[in-house]
């Protein structure tokens, strides 16, 4: 049986807690009578996102075609996984670009930064021991240290390899955060790229920090492929279109409801009139 921690937890529902339902009338009046539903205080409209019927007007109306795009279930999932990644993302690339900067800004007075870092290092070290990072070991102070004995050459080029790979990785971050296709491809094409690299970091020596990094990589490579459908992988992109289309309780009520009128050859429906009153009642409430 796999392994799955968050088997009854519940995606929409989380959403709709946090950014209250959503509700939506469509024109068609077909479609309009299978998301209403008459309650004795009054008409109900069905969340597009949890599936329940709230009680009030809805939050929006027109065109089935012009609904807003609720994600549910595994697309919430995927928003929320991504987005932390983006976080990861935009953190690393923010301390890179620093450090860039850092670089570059003190190569004119060196002594200047050997004095900072003699000066805090010693003051930070205790902490740093206690959660466990090595300073002497971190990347980027190994880095400064081996500036101060470079060229002024070397120096420019390392500020602007260090100044490159925060912007790819905030570039990154925004891909991720905005849900971006491409940004989705920078993200596994990047992070693939690096594994090498994180590889033999940690083969020279083990830390939680490296493993932890590297395990989260792989994991950010392996989900986005897996779930993205990138490089046609799983049916590529049309599989994962058709994926979200019948994640959406619009869509499937919509087919449900040109279902029902060819069953019915055109036959009136006596809740779509009800729902065509209403309409008419809200559109007026509307241009009041
Ligand atoms: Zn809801």
């Amino acid at each position: 049986m796999p392994w799955r921690p968050l088997k009854n937890f519940d995606w929409n529902s989380r959403s709709c807690g946090l950014h209250g339902h959503a509700t939506y009338a469509p024109t068609e009046a077909a479609l309009a009578a299978r998301l209403q539903a008459a309650t004795p205080s009054g008409p109900a409209w069905r969340c597009l996102r949890c599936g329940a019927y709230v009680l009030g007007t809805p939050q929006g109306w027109g065109p089935a075609e012009a609904a807003p795009i609720v994600l549910r279930g595994k697309a919430l999932r995927d928003t929320f996984v991504l987005r932390f990644l983006a976080v990861d993302r935009f953190t690393r690339g923010f301390l890179l670009v620093l450090l860039a900067y850092g670089i570059w800004r003190f190569d004119g007075s060196r002594m200047a930064l050997r004095q900072v870092l003699n000066s805090y290092l010693p003051a930070i070290e205790p902490l740093a021991y206690k959660l466990g990072v090595d300073l002497d070991d971190t990347s980027a102070v190994r880095l400064l240290q081996q500036a101060f004995t470079a060229r002024h050459s070397t120096l420019l080029l390392v500020a602007l390899g260090v100044l490159t790979y925060g912007i790819l990785e905030l570039v990154e971050g925004y891909g991720l955060w905005f849900k971006k296709r491409w940004g989705e491809y920078v993200a596994v094409v990047v992070t693939s790229l690096f594994v090498p690299l994180e590889t033999h970091e940690i083969m020279v020596l083990v830390s939680w920090l490296r493993v932890g990094a590297l395990v989260v990589n792989l994991f950010a490579v392996a989900y986005i492929l897996w779930t993205k459908r990138l490089f046609g992988f799983r049916g590529g992109l049309d599989a994962f279109e058709a994926e979200r289309r019948n994640d959406s309780l619009l869509e499937l009520e919509h087919a449900g409801a040109l279902e029902h009128s060819k069953a019915t050859q055109g036959d009136q429906d006596p809740a779509a009139d009800n729902y065509r009153g209403a309409l008419d009642i809200s559109t007026s409430e509307r241009l009041r």
